[in-house]
């Protein structure tokens, strides 16, 4: 496999960490130490990039920002800027997840294994959870239950898609509107409430207790569904 990743960062001995932790799992890391460069070398092709905020040449946001123009490849962001601002900033601007400085290495290579397995996952083409009460067809954009099809709207399809793939983690209703809605999307944590609820009702036998999706107070939601 050996999949690519390419660090943005111009300290040469973080780089040079991140890139030995890298490479004793087997990925094969290359360092850009500039933005500028950074954006002529991912035009090559990575399956993850790890992107430093403080650049000499530009703000990281950009080359973020420059990067989600042309594609979607997971992008985990190292930042000194710990205050929440900054984070949903990041988010924001479509990075997946960020480790705040100083990391410990051994961390930040366990959030890359994460983020390719997401990625890979993306891949399956049908994702079914308890015995075939749920299953979600992603090609056709098809959920059923058992043999009855369910209809969605895109939107709560989008959602549903996004909790099922990362099955037992809280997800913010912050991240739904900035990854599924895209974060131009001005709307409320409402809206997203009522989102749920229409899916709820549609795929939950019993919607007051949810076999899917799960409310964690004062959070988000959760997916619980067990995988077939
Ligand atoms: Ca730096």
């Amino acid at each position: 496999m050996n999949e690519k990743i390419l660090v943005i960062e111009d300290e040469e001995k973080i780089s040079g960490i991140v890139k030995s932790y890298l490479e004793q799992e087997g990925f094969t890391a290359t360092v850009a130490p500039t933005g500028g460069e950074a954006l002529e070398m991912f035009k090559r092709g990575y399956d993850l990039i790890i992107l430093d905020l403080m650049l000499p040449d530009m703000e990281g946001e950009t080359v973020c920002n420059e990067i989600r123009h042309s594609s979607d490849v997971p992008i985990i962001m190292l930042t000194a800027k710990s205050s929440e601002d900054e984070r949903v900033r990041g988010l924001g601007l479509g990075a997946d997840d960020y480790v705040v400085k100083p990391f410990s290495p051994r961390e930040l290579v366990a959030r890359v294994k994460a983020h390719l397995r997401r990625g890979q996952r993306k891949e399956d083409r049908i994702l079914s959870f308890n015995k075939g009460l749920l299953a979600i067809n992603i090609p056709s954009m098809e959920v059923r239950s058992g043999k009855e099809v369910i209809t969605l709207t895109k939107t709560e399809f989008n959602i549903l898609l996004y909790l099922a793939q990362r099955p037992r983690t809280v997800i913010t209703r912050l991240q739904i509107i900035h990854k599924v809605m895209g974060y131009e999307f001005e709307g409320y944590d409402r809206v997203i409430d009522a989102h749920i609820k229409n899916i709820r009702r549609k795929i939950e036998k019993n919607p007051q207790e949810p076999m899917f999706i799960t409310t964690i107070y004062g959070v988000g939601y959760k997916f619980i569904g067990k995988p077939d």
